[in-house]
């Protein structure tokens, strides 16, 4: 059995490979690498005809990104994966096709009708459903923590092999942790945080309290920039969480970009939600996505959101594009302000730039000085270094571990400790390893 590395290899985005034995051929993800340039994964054309099934871990489109591309190169392969990733996928799609400005500028484009291709020629999954491949692989879809409805894939042909997609270990607010204990030979993981550990729930209560109150007892505004899908829901949870509870004062969160669509899909397949929260909108009339703290802007200038101390939650995550960006550049220039990123930026990225001190940044062709306060609270869908190990050491038979979906450090501290166990492969793109 060869894993083809298309993408994802020491990177975070893109995340695109091929399994392949004896004529057989099934693509895992099939992802973009959003940035300053958008970037691709790099399939050789001669793969085109093979490319029957693509299975998709979950919505980002560092992970669904390509799929359109591929489409509009007439392409019609299956596009395996659970109803939320469908719907999810949907909306990030659309709103990419959208943004296709960015892509654009390579010549690269695709509309909304290949994305309704794709929507067409997605084949619905449950968790621990098998299913055979059209090349005649046994494909099983996992709980992966990350976000609703994604999964880890369990391939099964001469060698049996776990693709992590991303997981979180422990789980997050909305969802319960990925599975574990499975039985495997060879796994291809994650490492976006292998040389970093998250912070526990209490402390990044802790920080987060603190930091919000500080900003809304100066009279100031704090922008959360957020995923559409994923971390925005998980953010919005926590505020109306500690709202509720009195931990932080009771204030307007404005709800920007595509987060409020989020909700909606989570709202709808509630059953890939934890226990809890299924429970608490089922038993009650208690709802936690109908809080009446969430708001939407009502003026097009966006006025409103500034009269009095607020809360603005809005896409993009790294500060790539989307509605942010117009908060990021009307509250930069004043102290009283803050940013908070609560997650993973990544190089290359504006998010990045102002995490490392940047004294201004360019804003749709204008530089704007940062004045504002900046934060980091990571609530991840990741996990981190010490979780990793753990999750690898509870799988049962495995052998080789291929780290994908990380940057040169975490994927060499992963390396360090799995090294003694296990073999440990760190591939490059392009490359083409037997397993
Ligand atoms: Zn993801
Ligand atoms: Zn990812």
């Amino acid at each position: 059995m060869e894993l083809h590395v298309y993408g994802g290899a020491r990177e975070v985005g893109r995340n695109c490979f091929m399994l392949h034995e004896k004529g057989k051929y099934i693509m895992l993800d099939c992802g973009v690498k959003l940035g300053e340039q958008t970037e691709y994964p790099e399939i050789p054309d001669r793969m085109g005809k093979h490319i029957r099934d693509i299975v998709v871990t979950h919505a980002h489109l560092d992970h669904t990104g390509y799929t359109p591309y591929l489409i509009k190169e007439g392409l019609t392969p299956h596009i395996h994966g659970t109803k939320p990733t469908k719907d999810l996928t949907s909306v990030l799609l659309a709103d990419y096709a959208r943004l296709g400005k960015i892509a654009k500028r390579r010549g690269h484009t695709f509309s909304q009708g290949d994305v309704e291709k794709v929507l067409d020629s997605f084949r619905e999954r449950e968790f621990r459903q098998p299913f055979r491949s059209g090349h005649g692989f046994n494909v099983e879809l996992f709980n992966a923590g990350h976000i609703l409805g994604s999964a880890m894939v369990m391939v099964e042909g001469e060698k049996k092999v776990l693709y992590t997609g991303d997981i979180s270990v422990r789980g997050t607010k909305l969802l319960d942790g990925c599975e574990r204990d499975l039985k495997c030979d060879t796994l291809i993981m994650e490492s976006t945080y292998g040389n970093e550990e998250l912070p526990s729930v209490k402390e990044t209560m802790k920080k987060l309290t603190h930091e919000i109150k500080e900003t809304l007892r100066a009279g100031g505004h704090i922008l959360i920039p957020s995923f559409a899908v994923g971390r925005g829901q998980e953010i919005l949870l926590l505020l109306e969480a500690y709202m509720r509870s009195g931990a932080i004062p009771e204030t307007k969160i404005y709800v920007e970009g595509m987060i409020g669509t989020g909700m909606k899909i989570t709202r709808q397949n509630l059953g890939y939600a934890k226990e809890e929260i299924k429970n608490r909108i089922l038993m009650s009339d208690d709802d936690p996505f109908k809080s009446p703290y969430f708001r939407t802007p009502k003026r097009k200038d966006k006025d409103d959101v500034f009269e009095e101390p607020s809360i603005i939650v809005s896409t993009s995550g790294m500060l790539t594009g989307g509605p942010a960006l117009g908060y990021l550049a009307r509250m930069a220039p004043d102290p009283k302000n803050k940013i908070i990123f609560m997650g993973y930026q990544a190089e290359g990225t504006r998010g990045r730039k102002i995490l490392e001190g940047a004294k201004e940044v360019e804003v749709d062709g204008e530089m704007v000085k940062m004045k504002m306060k900046i934060e980091e609270i990571r609530i991840s869908g990741h996990s981190g270094k010490s979780e990793l190990i753990q999750f690898v050491k509870g799988l049962k038979g495995l052998k080789k571990v291929v780290l994908i979906h990380g940057e040169d450090e975490g994927i060499k501290s992963l390396q360090d400790s799995l090294g003694k166990s296990y073999e440990v492969i760190v591939p490059s793109l392009g490359e083409e390893i037997r397993l």
